[in-house]
């Protein structure tokens, strides 16, 4: 009988590349032991050209990260093979055909407007700022939506504006379901405002302990979301058992110090339910943005 499958759908700063580098070391084989029935996605902010060089071989002393079955970059607007990288094509023409070209086109709309001042990223499906929260007033945003596009903000200062319908969970969703894999179980996890579309999604998710607290009070009466007390793999390690894809995180495995802390090992996350059809086994086998919607 064919083992199921299951798929991690995962963002990676602050995520996936969350934790000590022991953390990541051990989480990172655990799903490499598991590369025969996981798809593994990384759905992430990052442009592609800075999620690349993930993959080269690590410094010393730095785990090597594992190759993701699909990459989702730059806000859900660029969708791509990870191994050949090639463009997952009915869904990059989903996107390219909401933007229509557009970047030129929202560079003038918002080139006078000084609550923004751009990235210097250059990208092909959206256009980024950075911005105040606390003073960026309606009427930007709502010069954005009139001319057609999505913005969001996110970790208190970024602003990006995107194809109207696009972000990390509709991009996930289609690829879901071009690739065959919407009938799989699936999890997504994230810590900032940019992965609440993940959330949004309906399907299983974890928010890691170190989440900003606008993706908090966002999800945190969704029921389908665990809210982990656990930073980065520690806690998606910990939402993948709430959801009863592993087991408890082993005694003595220690869970890392929240971000930004020093090293603090503590006992490892356990969640309270026993899942003991869990089909994987580590040893077997800003405005204060708690208050704003993510999409402004
Ligand atoms: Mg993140």
């Amino acid at each position: 009988m064919t083992p199921e499958r299951w798929v991690l759908a995962t963002d990676l700063d602050g995520t996936f590349l969350g934790g000590t580098a022991a953390e990541r070391g051990r989480f990172y084989r655990l799903l490499q032991d598991l590369a025969e029935r996981l798809v593994l996605i990384f759905v992430t902010g990052r442009e592609l050209e800075n999620t690349l060089p993930l993959f080269d071989p690590p410094a010393a002393g730095e785990p090597t990260v594992p190759r993701p079955r699909y990459i989702i970059s730059d806000i859900g607007t660029e969708i791509l093979d990870g191994h050949t990288l090639a463009p997952i094509a009915p869904i990059q023409d989903w996107v390219a055909a909401a933007w229509g070209g557009a970047n030129a086109r929202v560079r003038a709309l918002l080139a006078d407007d000084p609550n923004l001042v751009p990235q210097p990223v250059e990208t092909r499906y959206r256009v980024s700022y950075y911005c105040d929260p606390d003073t960026l007033p309606a009427a930007t945003v709502n010069k954005i939506h009139g001319a057609g596009f999505d913005c969001l903000l996110s970790h208190g200062r970024y602003l990006d504006v995107l194809p109207r319908g696009v972000s990390k969970g509709p991009a996930l969703l289609r690829l879901l379901a071009h690739c065959g894999l919407a009938d799989h179980r699936v999890v997504v996890a994230g810590d900032t405002l940019n992965d609440l579309s993940l959330f949004q999604t309906g399907l299983a998710g974890v928010a890691v302990g170190n989440a900003e607290a606008g993706l908090v009070a966002a999800v945190r009466d969704l029921p389908h979301v665990h809210l982990s007390s656990h930073p980065g793999v520690m806690g998606i390690r910990d939402g993948l058992h709430a959801h009863g894809l592993c087991s408890p995180a082993p005694s003595g495995v220690t869970a890392g110090a929240p971000s930004g802390a020093g090293a603090d090992d503590r006992p490892g996350p356990c969640c309270a339910a026993a899942h003991p059809a869990a089909p994987f086994d580590e040893h077997g086998g800003d405005r204060d943005l708690a208050h704003q919607p993510t999409r402004c």
